[in-house]
């Protein structure tokens, strides 16, 4: 693991849900009868996510991702999985734009419940490099779901 990149500063709590996610990832491997599947890195940081779905009709039934990064876009990946099973394919989608929006630095983002874990994230919004790893999963979800509607 490369311990020379600085993590940015974020608050203490924040950090240890971060670490959490990134240590003992939720929904991580792989699924067996997935119906999307999309890759994706982040060359400036080195991250990579292989996100796959279960999508039953307009609903999301399972969610898994294979990755190797940063603690921000593992912790991301782990965080979102959490969030989409049984939601709507357009649920999916308005999670993907408050997330976006919370990582422009959007302070009612920031405080909306539905984001769950993820709220732990809106520290990374002062960090500009750090957004696209942050990103990296929802970029894959927000793929996953318009490659499933062509
Ligand atoms: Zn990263």
């Amino acid at each position: 693991m490369d311990t020379s990149r600085p993590e940015p500063q974020l608050s203490a709590l924040y950090q240890e849900l971060i670490l959490d996610h990134y240590r003992r990832p939720r929904n991580k491997g792989t699924l067996e009868d997935a119906t999307h599947s999309v890759s994706l890195n982040n060359p400036l940081c080195g991250d990579e996510i292989d996100l796959q779905l279960r999508v039953d009709g307009d609903v999301i039934k399972e969610a898994r991702f294979i990755g190797r990064g940063c603690s921000i876009s593992q912790a991301s990946a782990s965080m979102m999985t959490q969030l989409l099973k049984e939601r709507t394919v357009p649920q999916a989608i308005a999670l993907a734009e408050r997330m976006s929006a919370m990582m422009q630095g959007d302070d009612g983002a920031a405080r909306d419940k539905t984001l769950g874990d993820l709220r732990a994230l809106a520290g990374v919004s002062k960090f500009p490099v750090r957004i696209k790893c942050a990103l990296l999963p929802w970029n894959a979800l927000t793929d996953a779901m318009k490659a499933g509607r062509g």
